[in-house]
This record gives structure tokens, C-alpha cells and sequence, in this order.
């Protein structure tokens, strides 16, 4: 059976089989990544794939599977970054409105 050697980031070096490995391969290669729960201290790791590591856990018998970037993450944003303040006052506004729908088609406030 094939050995995949990977690292942790508390125990260091760490031996899998390719059933203890996912390869999530993404249709935006930057964001492809690998995980593994670490055999030793059980959390869950996830590290970048590139093209090489894809490779690498492929041929060594873990299965890609593929998924898609959600096309929302590759907008453009523009305006006022969200603070911690808009945050709180948009979940204090959905627990005093029954219209949530209503509220965020209505001007805004001031
Ligand atoms: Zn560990």
C-alpha cells in the first residue's frame, strides 16, 4: 500500500494512506488543497495543492475530486470595507425586523 508522508503543523511528520487524504482540485487552481486529520493529534489539516502535490497524491491513489469557485469570490468589490460594527448592527437589525427582504430593498440609512 502506498505511503504518503505529510507534515502537521504541531507533530510534525506524519505517514497516510491515500484513504486518510481528500484532494479537493478547484476549478481556480490557486484554491485547490488537500486534508487529512492528523493521526496523531486528530486535527484537521489543510494544506495548498499546486499542480505538483495534484500530481504527487493522484498518483499515489488518492482519487480528485473537483470542485467550482463560487463565481461570487472572484468579483470585483467596491465601496467601504464591512467592520465589525456594520456586522453587529446587521444581525441586531434581523432580530427586530419580521421584513428582512423589505429592509435591505429600502434606502439606506443614514
Ligand atoms: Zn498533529
Amino acid at each position: 500500500m502506498t505511503t504518503i508522508k505529510a507534515s502537521c503543523p504541531t507533530c510534525g511528520e506524519v505517514e497516510l494512506t491515500p484513504a486518510d487524504v481528500s484532494l479537493m482540485v478547484c476549478s481556480h487552481a490557486p484554491m485547490s488543497y488537500y486534508s487529512f486529520c492528523c493521526p496523531t493529534c486528530t486535527d484537521e489539516i489543510r494544506k495548498p495543492a499546486d499542480d505538483h502535490v495534484v500530481s504527487l497524491l493522484v498518483s499515489g491513489g488518492v482519487p480528485a475530486q473537483v470542485w467550482d469557485l463560487p463565481a461570487e469570490v472572484l468579483e470585483v468589490k467596491t465601496g467601504p470595507v464591512l467592520t465589525y460594527d456594520d456586522l453587529l448592527d446587521f444581525a441586531l437589525d434581523l432580530g427586530s425586523t419580521d421584513l428582512l427582504s423589505a429592509a435591505a430593498a429600502s434606502p439606506v440609512r443614514a
